[in-house]
């Protein structure tokens, strides 16, 4: 059996992480080294998905219930209105370092274009 990511681990409880939303299919906590001042990831519970290379039709409804719990946590931590970014860093030129597909939502600053 592959050994359990960092985020499988926070997902058993097996580590702790500041988590502002859960339910059965996904999982949102504070990043632990914030690159703003509101940095969550939004993460698959499952484990069968390393990137979004891995996003497929068969798992599009999960997908898209995430997108819904970033749209509604981008609203409760009060960054919808004046903007955000939602990120997920998909292999190594993108400097991925967990293989369990996350989302950034990223907000609370001025961003610049093009990211580094
Ligand atoms: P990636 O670089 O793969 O796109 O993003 C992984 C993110 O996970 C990084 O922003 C990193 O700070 C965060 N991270 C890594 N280990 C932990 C941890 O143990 N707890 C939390 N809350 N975040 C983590």
């Amino acid at each position: 059996m592959a050994e359990k990511t960092i985020f499988k681990k926070i997902i058993d409880k097996e580590i702790p992480a500041n988590v502002v939303y859960e339910d059965e299919q996904c999982l949102a906590f504070y990043d632990v080294s914030p690159q703003a001042p509101v940095h969550v990831l939004v993460i698959p519970k499952t484990t069968e998905l390393r990137s979004v290379n891995d996003v497929s039709e068969d798992n599009a409804d999960l997908i898209g219930h995430i997108f819904c719990v970033i749209k509604k946590l981008a609203a409760d931590l009060g960054i919808a209105e004046n903007g955000y970014r939602v990120v997920s860093n998909c292999g190594p030129c993108a400097c991925q370092t967990v293989p369990h597909l996350h989302f950034h939502l990223i907000g609370g600053r001025d961003f610049s274009w093009p990211p580094g």
